[in-house]
């Protein structure tokens, strides 16, 4: 009991003391997604952590969009959020809700405002507006505006509504303290004049509620207790309790609490430098496996479990940091590691010809699918005479330490017999073209009946009933930590972000469908593409090779 209520985090830490002392009796959190865009890595954390809490205090969780700015939004993003939040596992049942559908309580919620003497339009061009707020070290100057009688107000801000005022030549702002330190409390603009269609409510409207408005009345209408935000809104908490506070139409207002998003290391996060990857078409669309959008990486092969146990790694806290990529890597790895089947798959072939080996014979050797899950059963595996290996498992003049094939050298083909190299062949260039062994029919299985050791052990696939498959290797696209342009503007690419090879692969892969994910015994970790393979064609994205720089 110690230990968890030490493990606590400050959120939970707040809460706790929240229904202590009766400030609220429930909790009802809320994940606000703006849709404009596709959802990423930073926001599964927001998500997870919401939806976590709901479920852990017994609560509610609503998802809502937050579709109050017309000019970036989109349907497309509407539903590709849901389908994002619905595979991480966060249910919000009936409970689906769009800021939109508030235009009306919003509207009513500024005339109470007005009525009070706590709004008023003002004429100032933005520009002006941006003048007349002062810096952090001088106090704003006030909107010669701003002592229009309620009347005038209440009338202009009617006409604002039905369409009168162009575009930016009018906005609604709360009347607060143009000398306030928090400079986001010296009478920010809570509504402006906009003449552009919103993809739900039409042209129905003509104004549109600021973020800062709209906000803190969505999550009081909706009922929420605790408005989980990151930390840059900090300084909008003032105003967000001076709005649900001064609209006064709600009884219980919801408390804003701020934590730090998550950054991740060597892979790129931003939101706006995605889309532009995307929309330079230097990334095959918003789910090109090299990003780190949901959509992404469930295409490469992510699964929901991994990132659940990488968010619960990450924690929450208040302090700006970032994550290495290693660390997501390091939980799908986990996840997978007895999950996944494990196959025999070979990416850079060389071939192997068994001279003792009878030609034109097959036979069927078992092979456990996990080592390190009996439950996962065994399959067969066609062995014969000629093989391919991976080409560096073969040297002429290995190194000390070499534990693979060469000259003179016994090793385990795995799952099959011990085979000793005898010679190889070249082309006129010198290029290794095949490596020649015989074989202990002794040793089938892996073992020898004499006891003896070999010191290595290498995977194969049998050549005649090979399949070869598109497989796609992935590095950075970027390295952020390097900076994402170059002196030139330009962005700084790697090169060698994306590999395209073949591979031969077990016959059995062949029958792949879209999202089988396997282990190919020491090359890595590999899910079949859901665009891109066709029945009995699998194409396979690498997600994880195996060898891991991230220790817990
Ligand atoms: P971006 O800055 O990438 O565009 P955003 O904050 O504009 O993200 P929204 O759609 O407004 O995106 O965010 C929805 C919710 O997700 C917000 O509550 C926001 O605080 C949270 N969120 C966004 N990015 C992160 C992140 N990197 N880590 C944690 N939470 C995040
Ligand atoms: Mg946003």
């Amino acid at each position: 009991m110690e230990n968890e209520a030490i493990s606590r985090n400050f959120i939970e830490n707040m809460i706790d003391k929240d229904l202590a002392e009766g400030v609220y009796t429930t909790v009802h959190t809320r994940f606000p997604p703006e849709p404009n865009g596709y959802l990423h890595i930073g926001h599964a954390k927001s998500i997870l952590l919401n939806y976590g809490l709901a479920k852990e205090y017994k609560g509610k969780f609503n998802m809502r969009f937050d579709d109050t700015n017309p000019t970036k939004e989109k349907t497309e993003f509407v539903e590709s959020i849901m389908e994002d939040i619905r595979w991480l596992g966060a249910d919000w049942e009936d409970r689906l809700f769009y800021a939109s559908d508030y235009f009306p309580q919003m509207y009513e919620a500024a005339v109470a405002l007005i009525k009070k003497g706590k709004a008023y339009v003002c004429d100032l061009t933005a520009e002006q507006i941006r003048e007349f707020r002062g810096t952090l070290t001088e106090p704003g100057k006030e909107s010669p505006y701003r002592n229009r009688s309620i009347e005038e107000n209440l009338t202009l801000f009617e006409e604002m509504k039905a369409g009168k005022y162009a575009d930016g030549t009018k906005v609604l702002r709360a009347k607060i303290d143009m000398a306030s330190p928090n400079m986001n409390m010296r009478d920010p603009v809570i509504y402006r004049v906009a003449h552009v269609p919103h993809h739900r409510t039409g042209d129905s409207w003509c104004i549109y509620p600021m973020y800062d408005f709209a906000h803190p009345l969505e999550d009081a209408i909706e009922g929420i207790t605790h408005s989980i935000c990151t930390l840059e809104f900090e300084d909008h908490r003032p105003l967000y309790d001076w709005v649900v506070h001064e609209v006064g139409m709600f009884e219980n207002p919801p408390r804003q609490i701020e934590f730090a998003k998550l950054y991740l290391t060597n892979v790129v996060t931003g939101k706006r430098y995605i889309k532009k990857l995307v929309e330079d078409k230097i990334v095959d669309g918003w789910d090109d496996p090299r990003l780190v959008s949901i959509a992404a990486l469930r295409r490469r092969g992510f699964t929901p479990e991994s990132i659940r146990m990488f968010v619960d790694l990450v924690g929450v806290s208040k302090g700006n940091s970032s994550v290495d990529y290693a660390m997501l890597e390091y939980c799908i790895r986990e996840d997978l590691k007895t999950k996944a089947p494990r196959y025999m798959a070979v990416l850079d072939p060389l071939k192997v010809v068994i001279d003792n080996y009878p030609e034109g014979q097959t036979e069927y050797l078992d092979a456990p699918n996990n080592m390190e899950n009996e439950e996962l059963g065994v399959r067969q595996i066609p062995f014969g005479r000629e093989l391919y290996i991976e080409r560096e498992d073969f040297m002429v003049e290995p190194p000390k330490k070499y534990k693979r094939l060469y000259p003179g050298a016994e090793v385990r083909l795995m799952n099959a017999y011990y085979v000793t190299c005898t010679s190889w062949d070249t082309d006129a260039d010198g290029t290794i073209t095949a490596v020649h062994v015989t074989y202990d029919p002794q040793t089938r299985g892996g073992s020898a009946p004499d006891g003896r050791k070999v010191k290595g052990t290498i995977h194969w696939v049998e050549v005649s009933q090979a399949k070869a498959v598109k497989v796609r290797l992935y590095e950075n696209i970027i390295d952020e930590s390097k900076g994402v342009y170059n002196e030139d503007g330009s962005l700084n690419l790697n090169p060698n972000s994306l590999t395209e090879c073949l591979a031969y692969v077990e016959p059995a892969l062949a029958a792949a469908h879209a999202y089988d994910r396997f282990q190919f015994v020491r090359n890595g970790f590999f899910c079949a593409d859901f665009r891109d393979s066709q029945e009995g064609e699998p194409v396979f994205n690498r997600i994880v090779s195996l060898k891991s720089s991230f220790k817990l």
